[in-house]
């Protein structure tokens, strides 16, 4: 249920919304919108009937909303949304582009690179520190240390950080650390984990899982929207289908769909899409003529001795060429891409 509330509805009358929807049993989630404010109504099983609620002061309407997908859905929020991370605006006029490798390895590497991505463009750096690997003997990742490196990179340069949160164990050492905590592809469904990362006040970048359908990927993120953290980026990181000359299918169908379907910002991740470093760029321009509001890339300075996804990763020369790329694609479509030098 979604109650619209009028234009120049007033703080108390939608405190008394609220205050009607809890005393039924239900959680108000408040929503404001660039034309008016909407109160979305979770916590039921099926059909809800608040009575009178048509009649407290302040309400427009009230929409029963029929979709499984509830608070991301368009119906609740027909404007687009916009989460601001460290104050990089995803959903807006810009193109974000985040980039940074794989996993962070040593000092000099994360340093080295987050040097070259900032200048080329970047706008956050992304990197791993707790990895979750097929193999349980390929690297884990540096953990604690590995964030500390992320945390002074951030230092030097500026960038915000997204890095990927792998379990409960480690959310709250995670959080103290990341700008944007990205829940990985294989967490997409980690129902606990979701939930958890609902509860804090931060960013959440959710990829969707290598076998999930878009709707599953909606309903994962109305899992952390229900817990009341409305800053959910989705990502498109590809999916597995028949065919393996690439890692993954990008399922660039997703930007259109999921735009339509959620006001949330989506983002697209070309590096896990397809695998191979020299195909990331014609993607990534794909993405961005698609409508994808971001970009995560990976990038570093020495592929062939990358510790993970080495054959998928842009050297930063390389990464040069793919910024250039975007920035003309962004034109053509009325975005544009802030940041480099
Ligand atoms: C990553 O971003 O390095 C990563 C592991 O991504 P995904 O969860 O999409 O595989
Ligand atoms: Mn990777």
């Amino acid at each position: 249920m979604l109650v619209v509330m009028k234009r120049d509805t007033t703080p108390q009358n939608v405190e008394r919304v609220c205050q009607v929807i809890r005393e039924k049993g239900f959680t108000p989630h408040v929503m404001p919108g660039a034309v008016r404010l909407a109160i979305g109504v979770t916590g039921n099983q099926g059909f809800v009937e608040i009575e009178n609620l048509e009649g407290i002061d302040g309400v427009l309407e009230v929409i029963h909303v029929t979709s499984p997908h509830k608070l991301v859905s368009r119906d609740v929020h027909p404007e687009d949304t916009v989460v601001t991370v460290a104050g990089v605006a995803f959903g807006g006029k810009e193109v974000v582009v985040m980039a940074g490798p794989c996993a962070v390895e040593s000092r000099e590497q994360v340093m080295l690179i987050a040097r070259e991505v900032k200048r080329l463009g970047a706008r956050m750096l992304r990197g791993g520190a707790f990895k979750p690997r097929t193999s349980p003997y390929a690297f884990q990742g540096l953990k604690k240390e590995g964030l500390e490196i992320l945390a002074e990179a951030r230092a030097e340069t500026g960038l915000p950080i997204v890095t990927e949160v792998k379990d409960t164990d480690s959310l709250e050492l995670v959080a103290s650390y990341a700008d944007l905590l990205q829940i990985g592809a294989r967490n997409m469904q980690n129902f606990t984990l979701l939930e958890e990362v609902g509860k804090l006040r931060k960013p959440v970048l959710l990829k969707r899982g290598m076998s999930a359908t878009i709707k599953e990927l909606l309903l994962a993120a109305e899992y952390i929207m229900s817990q009341g953290n409305y800053q959910v980026i989705l990502c498109e990181r590809g999916i597995r289908t028949f065919e393996d000359s690439t890692r993954n299918t990008l399922d660039l169908n997703a930007v259109p769909v999921l735009k339509g379907l959620s006001h949330l910002p989506v983002v697209v991740d070309p590096s896990h899409g397809i695998g191979l470093w020299s195909k990331v760029t014609p993607m990534a321009r794909a993405a961005v003529a698609a409508g994808a509001d971001g970009l995560i890339i990976e990038v570093h300075h020495d592929p062939q001795r990358a510790l993970s996804d080495g054959p998928q990763s842009l050297t930063p020369k390389s990464f040069a060429a793919l910024m250039t790329d975007v920035r003309r694609i962004a034109g053509a479509v009325d975005r544009e891409v802030a940041g480099g030098e």
